[in-house]
């Protein structure tokens, strides 16, 4: 079916606006809930703005993006992605590469990859994040510690294989996430150890895998958050990016599409 990214956002339960993000800012303030908004503001989180729901474009530079990484304890270096122009509907836009990339070399989780992410900046903080999150899921449901993880790549310029527009892959605004590897020499596979679709997660493996995923989305690390249960393509790994627009394929989908 061809899509647009209000097609794909028809799929996503609408995230609160700036009126009830702001109440409930408010009500925090009033309950001394400051943990929660003290850990939002350790990373950037998802582009909240509902105007940008139907936008699809490189992410801006983030001010002070080196002191963020540092901050957050993120060991990197300086990257470039060459920006690439390209013509659509009489403008000139960037179909590819980012004005603020990074090559990831971890974060305080210490976890290791099977290469250096180059990610944008925000991403690179975004992913820190998960990985605290992904550590604590994994003490949670298997008494474990994450120390790998593989992944598929971040940067492609390229297309959505499925959808008309760009990939956020295309400005390494995305991680594709295909293994985890535990502490006890496990290595747990989106693949094998996600589970059946049809039914609620059998196993604690699974259930560290879901629980990683619906996280992600709903604590807004990343914008998007494809898993198996979005669509076949995404079988066996996750897909984690912070393009403008919410996508919540972490869960089972209310419809075929
Ligand atoms: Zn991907």
């Amino acid at each position: 079916m061809p899509a647009t990214p209000s097609t794909l956002c028809r799929a996503v339960p609408r995230r609160p606006g700036r009126p009830q993000a702001l109440l409930l800012w408010a009500v925090c303030l009033w309950l001394g809930c400051s943990a929660a908004t003290a850990s939002a503001a350790e990373y950037e989180q998802a582009d909240l703005d509902p105007d940008n729901d139907r936008v699809v474009g490189p992410p801006g530079p983030l001010a002070g993006c080196e002191d963020k990484l540092k901050r957050a304890g993120i060991a990197f270096r300086a990257a470039s992605l060459p920006l690439k122009m390209a013509r659509a509907r009489g403008a000139q836009i960037i179909a590819c590469g980012a004005e603020q990339v990074v090559s990831y070399r971890g974060g305080p989780a210490k976890i290791r990859y099977s290469s250096w992410p180059t990610l944008t900046c925000r991403m690179a903080l975004a992913l820190a994040r998960w990985e605290q999150l992904l550590q604590e899921q994994a003490a949670r449901e298997l008494g474990q510690r994450v120390v790998r993880l593989s992944h598929g790549g971040t940067y492609n310029c390229r297309k959505m294989v499925r959808f008309d527009f760009v990939s956020e892959h295309s400005y390494a605004n995305a991680i594709d996430i295909r293994e985890v590897w535990l502490a006890d020499g496990r290595r747990l596979s989106v693949a094998r150890h996600f589970g059946a679709l049809s039914a609620p997660a059998q196993t604690p493996e699974a259930r560290f895998l879901r629980s990683a995923a619906e996280r992600a989305f709903d604590e807004r690390l990343f914008s998007v958050v494809l898993t198996p249960y979005w669509d076949r393509l995404h079988h066996d790994h996750f897909h984690l990016d912070l393009a403008r627009y919410h996508v919540d394929g972490s869960r089972p989908q209310p419809a075929a599409h």
